[in-house]
């Protein structure tokens, strides 16, 4: 399902409900927590994330990559959106939430996001020269900020693989181009890279082993140069071992996976890190849990019947991380 092109006219992300990302990073400061930015995909992963967030009262940011506009089409994502705040205004007082481009790898896909009603939008030119990351930055912001739509921009490469963006190596955040980084461009969160990883393999370990520490050196360093600016990391899923061992029981092969143990998060949560992008971790519960069904139920056929526990348990899984690990539940 690839996008179309649209000569529809632009549409603010006020209309549609959305807020941006400013007072939500101030408060998330002030309060010693992180906003989650929570990645979707289809219904029933963007119900859970609205319902869990709803539940817990904690603010959100629901997050769309490339690879979902090109999955599930760019405007239904977009009406799927719009869709689900009105079934939040239904069921009580809505939380703030912000719609958000996740790796934006050009100017022209955050132009046409800004355009249908996106709120914020990442441009991920990380892997560029520094100066050309500063220059395409800089152009994004240019183009959002009198739309009053929030830009997160991106400093050192994180490893793994995640849809459009991999590499196999990180390279951490150097804390000396931050403030020169932030003062050029004008962006209003920087996502840095101390560690964590895209995907469900983060690091290669043996049974028994852990993923090696953050580096909190590099996010103590950037916090000193930019005092209370939003920090954002990405890949941040623990890669939850009971659901590993769920899939692997169920038929499943996931063998040498771990993530970024919650305390860790927490810690980081805690400091200037103001967003945290949680992804795989919904993605395995989805997977396990619907391993489950079509191992204990081999004669069901009925998507909904696999489909709604799947959402069942990743409302579980996010009202958790809202609670335990980002400390963004009962903020709003
Ligand atoms: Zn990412």
């Amino acid at each position: 399902m690839s996008e179309t092109a649209t000569t529809q006219k632009p549409v603010s992300f006020k209309e549609l409900g959305f807020v941006n990302t400013r007072e939500m990073f101030q408060a998330a400061m002030k309060g010693g927590y992180a906003i989650p930015a929570y990645n979707f995909n289809n219904m029933e992963q963007l119900q859970a994330i609205l319902t869990a967030c709803s539940r817990s009262r904690s603010p959100v940011i629901l997050q769309v990559s490339k690879g979902a506009r090109d999955y599930a089409n760019a405007t239904l994502l977009r009406w799927m959106a719009r869709g689900a705040m009105e079934m939040m205004k239904e069921m009580g007082k809505p939380v703030p939430v912000a719609l958000h481009l996740d790796h934006g790898d050009s100017f022209e896909l955050c132009q046409s996001c800004i355009d249908n009603g996106f709120s914020s939008v990442m441009i991920d030119a990380s892997s560029k020269p520094y100066a050309e990351n500063v220059a395409l930055t800089k152009k994004v912001v240019e183009y959002a900020h009198p739309r009053n739509v929030t830009v997160e921009g991106e400093l050192g490469i994180l490893a793994g693989i995640e849809e459009h963006v991999s590499s196999e190596k990180s390279h951490y955040t150097d804390p000396k181009d931050v403030e020169d980084f932030v003062k050029k461009t004008g962006v209003d969160s920087l996502a840095i890279s101390i560690g964590t990883s895209h995907g469900a393999f983060k690091f290669k370990v043996k049974p028994g082993e852990k993923a090696p520490p953050l580096r909190f050196d590099i996010l103590e360093a950037v916090e000193q140069r930019i005092p209370g600016f939003p920090i954002v990391l990405h890949g941040a899923s623990s890669v939850l071992p009971g659901y590993i061992e769920m899939i692997n029981k169920f038929g499943g092969k996931m063998e040498g996976t771990a993530g970024i143990p919650e305390e860790q998060l927490r810690r980081a949560a805690k400091s200037a890190v103001c967003k945290i992008n949680i992804d795989s971790d919904g993605r395995l519960v989805m997977t396990a849990m619907i391993r489950k069904v079509f191992s204990e139920k081999p004669d069901e056929f009925d998507p909904r019947k696999y489909l709604g526990p799947a959402r069942e348990e990743l409302i579980k899984m996010y009202m958790e991380k809202n609670e335990k690990v980002l400390g963004s539940a009962g903020r709003c």
